[in-house]
């Protein structure tokens, strides 16, 4: 066996082929992340061979394997679904001895392209990159963004303009196993392949819900899911970010963030905000978030009730909502650098008033975080804030009390040059543009890779425990 997957792929994968690319220049190379998976020293060629022409990492799979998976698309069931523009590339493992895939966007057509090209745009894949480093600087849990290579074709797609030039991205994942593959499973009554696919999921990413009775562990297993997603999902929330397409094939099994075509960063606090243009109810919208993570569990117990009790399972699911609580709390006060009170409720009621005020003053989202970074130790920085005036407005008494009193900490992170500009880096829409604009007009990709390395140093400013 070259690759833990094989386990399973007879289950839910199919053998794929790369597409054969008229051009491929090498666009971004996540260097810390190679590092971390011992591909660091690989030369420019040889990682485009790799990269954009899918030729076998040594001892790893042998071809690569688009997976197989179903899921619900804005509610409403698609067994149509599958990798189709993308496969699974390889497995590897971090320096922490974590099972990652290396997986792909923009690959080529496979059984599950049905109408589509199998392609991606190159704009597509700069917004992945630009997303998954700034969640991963923002220490949400998230897929990364490994490899962008771009391919020389002219695609032609609703929301570009096109044609518009295309690219391979390669992205690191700890595991491209969907809710939606669950659901597959059951869909097809296959009670064989849900068992092994638990079983699968347990040994390389839950082992400690390892139990020799099916019936034990699978419960067991959706309990820690729900307790991951909940987690994911309190952490968008903190960070102001909308996923955009909250199907149940784009929610992997680990709680990581990833498949999120077209996520923006809010700019102020509003519930309302929908991110896809096509979710024309606003299904998906900000405030809707935690609410669609727990519909997806919900989908995923119904499919693994295939060979559990379902009254087990709901109580497993059960462990979604305090999760979900805890992390939007944790997480919040992390981006604050404030120290948690001793009962979850009292941090729940700060958030009450934090992001009310933040909702009713119209605050800039980023701003308003970066200002107060360590609560009363960021006074001074606060007082300098391009929007300092509205820290000075009355409705703003009761918040600043409530930073200022609060003990700070890693009050150290402050002395970290990030924050001694007047400006946080961010990723509003207007950002992002002004990034691509560049590249589009004049094949500048100076702004962006500037910008890159700024997010790097938020990263390290707020320095995430592994
Ligand atoms: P997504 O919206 O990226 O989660 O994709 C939903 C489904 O549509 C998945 O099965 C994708 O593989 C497939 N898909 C999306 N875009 C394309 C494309 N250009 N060509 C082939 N399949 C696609
Ligand atoms: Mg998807």
């Amino acid at each position: 066996m070259t690759a833990p997957i094989e386990q399973i792929s007879s289950f839910f994968a199919d053998a794929a082929m790369p597409a054969n690319f008229p051009k491929s220049v090498l666009r971004f190379r996540n260097t810390r992340w190679a590092g971390r998976l011992g591909l660091g020293g690989l030369s420019e060629s040889d990682w485009i061979k790799h990269f954009a022409r899918f030729e076998p990492l040594a001892g790893n799979l042998k071809a690569p394997l688009a997976l197989r998976y179903h899921g619900h698309q804005f509610h409403v069931y698609n067994p149509e679904l599958g990798d189709g523009r993308g496969f699974l590339f390889a497995q590897v493992r971090d320096d922490s001895g974590r099972l990652l895939d290396l997986g792909t966007k923009g690959s080529g057509q496979t059984r599950w392209s049905r109408q589509g090209d199998g392609r991606l745009t190159l704009k597509g894949g700069v917004r992945e990159i630009l997303a998954a480093n700034y969640l991963e600087a923002l220490g949400v849990n998230t897929s990364k963004a490994f490899s962008l290579i771009e391919t020389g074709e002219e695609l032609h797609r609703n929301d570009e303009p096109s044609p518009t030039r295309s690219a391979v991205l390669v992205r690191l994942s700890h595991s491209h196993l969907r809710f939606g593959t669950f659901q597959r499973a059951a869909y097809h009554d296959d009670a064989e392949a849900m068992a092994a696919l638990i079983r699968h999921v347990i040994e390389y990413y839950y082992p400690d819900c390892a139990d020799e009775a099916l019936a034990v562990a699978a419960p067991a297993l959706f309990e820690r899911m729900a307790e991951t997603t909940g987690k994911m999902i309190g952490q968008w929330m903190a960070t102001g970010f909308v996923h955009g397409v909250m199907n149940t094939d784009n929610f992997n099994i680990t709680g990581e963030t990833f498949d999120f075509g077209p996520w923006r960063f809010l700019p102020v606090s509003d519930p309302n905000f929908t991110a896809a243009y096509f979710d024309q109810q606003g299904l998906y919208r900000f405030g809707r978030q935690p609410g669609q993570g727990l519909w997806a569990l919900q989908q995923l117990g119904g499919a693994i009730s295939l060979v559990a009790d379902v009254d087990e399972l709901s109580k497993s699911m059960t462990a979604y909502e305090p999760a979900y609580q805890e992390s939007f709390a944790a997480h919040t006060l992390a981006l604050l650098g404030l120290e948690r009170q001793s009962s979850l409720r009292d941090d729940l009621l700060f958030l009450q008033d934090f992001y009310g005020w933040l909702t009713e003053s119209g605050a800039n989202w980023p701003q308003t975080f970066f200002d107060w970074f360590g609560g009363e130790a960021s006074l001074k920085r606060a007082a300098n804030s391009p929007q300092a005036a509205l820290y000075e407005r009355p409705d703003f008494e009761k918040i600043r009390k409530q930073i200022t009193t609060r003990t700070p900490v890693r009050v150290d992170r402050l002395e970290h040059s990030y924050f001694q500009a007047a400006r946080p880096v961010d990723l509003l829409i207007e950002t992002v543009e002004a990034l691509w604009s560049p590249i589009a007009d004049q094949d500048d990709w100076g702004p962006l890779h500037a910008h890159l390395d700024k997010i790097d140093q938020a990263r390290c400013a707020y320095q995430w425990p592994r």
